[in-house]
């Protein structure tokens, strides 16, 4: 992956290759940046920068043969290029995610392995397959992906050993060695055993730490790792990407920008779910909330519970982003109208109706109940139960003018 193939994010590409030109490169990084906004991209395409061949000046071939037909020593200076080439032999690998020299661990589940606890390793071939069709999948989709049905995500501390093992080995072809961390969160107190490699690596390793959320970094890779800040990409940026790469309507694509917080990931399934079946969801659970009563609660109850996690979640974001819509309240999407008739003046309009029902305070109360279901969705509650609390909890929240009982 080259930096070209990355959304936005300018300044952070020039900031790492000037990191690394300039020799203020620390052996550990922390790539920190909110889901959906490239951080693992960025991280991915910065290991095979410092790897290509044309950057560290490994790729000419002798011009000219010496007096006695030696070839010339080549001491090209490495160029200043601000993105891999692309095409050399280390890009080619790097793309691939197949460099021997690029390590990755990854949130593994439990059982893979019969006689000990998995690790990366064992799974790096649905993982080059997912990360290569969903660069900007979260670590939800990427559980999805090999099935891992009620399990959570982890790092064991076999893979802490394993990482151990691999920074110690001997670079294979290009001097560098690189460890790509995928949710540094995942690491719990078996994660201090990377101190020492943290502190005193090897020669050459470097280390890639991505990261979502600081709160839930271990403080021993957190103080002893550089920063890098990655921020949340701009409506522009997602206008133009989804243009670009989801051949969206631009008109779509602008109000999808406006409202996806930045998250690209989120974008696309905005842009592919707009027009399910949400919206006739969303309104029957409203007016089972607010006119047609328990009956009616149950049946929807009932059904939604039918839906799988991701279109659960799916589901509940897409209120949550109503919600937001609603917040904003101007509606005034940088001047955007969306076209009438169309999928997003329909959610505009459903917004425009909750705001006239909620006041702010609900709204947020109704937003922050929704998070805290997307939340459990991805720890496997159970959906039945947490679909009728929910129904209940927004019934006080939307009936009562007070908020208390929210929390
Ligand atoms: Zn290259």
């Amino acid at each position: 992956m080259q930096f070209k193939d990355i959304i936005g994010q300018q300044e952070t590409k020039q900031q790492l290759t000037g990191l690394f030109h300039q020799n203020r490169l620390s052996h550990a990084l922390l790539f920190l940046g909110k889901e959906g906004n490239g951080a693992l991209s960025l991280a991915r395409a910065f290991a095979q920068y410092v790897l290509c061949d044309k950057i560290n000046g490994r790729s000419q071939a002798p011009a000219s043969l010496g007096m006695f037909g030696e070839p010339e020593p080549v001491n090209q200076a490495p160029e200043q290029l601000d993105d891999s080439c692309g095409v050399c032999p280390s890009c080619q690998k790097s793309a691939r995610l197949i460099h021997p020299d690029i390590h990755f661990t990854i949130p593994t589940i439990s059982g893979i392995s019969k006689t000990r606890p998995t690790i990366s390793t064992d799974l790096i071939e649905p993982w080059r397959k997912f990360i290569l069709e969903n660069p900007y999948g979260n670590s939800f989709d990427w559980l999805q992906h090999i099935d891992a049905e009620n399990k959570q995500g982890n790092i064991t501390s076999e893979e802490c050993n394993d990482i151990i093992r691999r920074m110690n080995l001997k670079s294979f072809e290009s001097g560098y060695k690189i460890l790509i961390v995928w949710m540094t969160e995942l690491f719990g107190n078996e994660g201090n055993k990377l101190l020492k490699l943290i502190e005193e690596p090897p020669p050459q390793t470097l280390m890639f730490f991505v990261a979502e959320n600081e709160g839930q970094i271990l403080q021993t890779i957190l103080s002893r790792t550089q920063l890098i800040k990655i921020p949340l990409l701009s409506k522009s940026d997602i206008t133009e990407a989804l243009v670009e790469k989801e051949k969206a309507d631009r008109g779509a694509a602008e109000v999808i920008a406006s409202f996806c917080d930045g998250n690209y990931r989120d974008a696309v399934l905005q842009l592919k779910h707009g027009d399910d079946q949400w919206e006739v969801m969303l309104r029957d659970w409203m007016n089972s909330i607010l006119k047609s009563g328990p009956m009616a609660q149950v049946k929807w109850v009932e059904e939604t519970a039918k839906l799988g996690r991701e279109k659960q979640k799916q589901f509940l974001q897409y209120f949550l982003h109503l919600i937001e819509m609603a917040v904003t309240a101007e509606f005034n999407n940088n001047g955007i109208e969306p076209e009438e008739g169309s999928k997003q003046a329909t959610q505009l309009d459903f917004a425009k109706k909750l705001k006239k029902i909620c006041q702010f305070p609900q709204l947020e109360a109704m937003a922050s109940v929704l998070s805290d279901s997307i939340y459990q969705i991805e720890r496997n509650a159970n959906s039945k139960m947490l679909f009728h609390a929910l129904t209940i909890r927004l019934f006080h929240i939307i009936s009562n003018k007070s908020v208390i009982l929210v929390h």
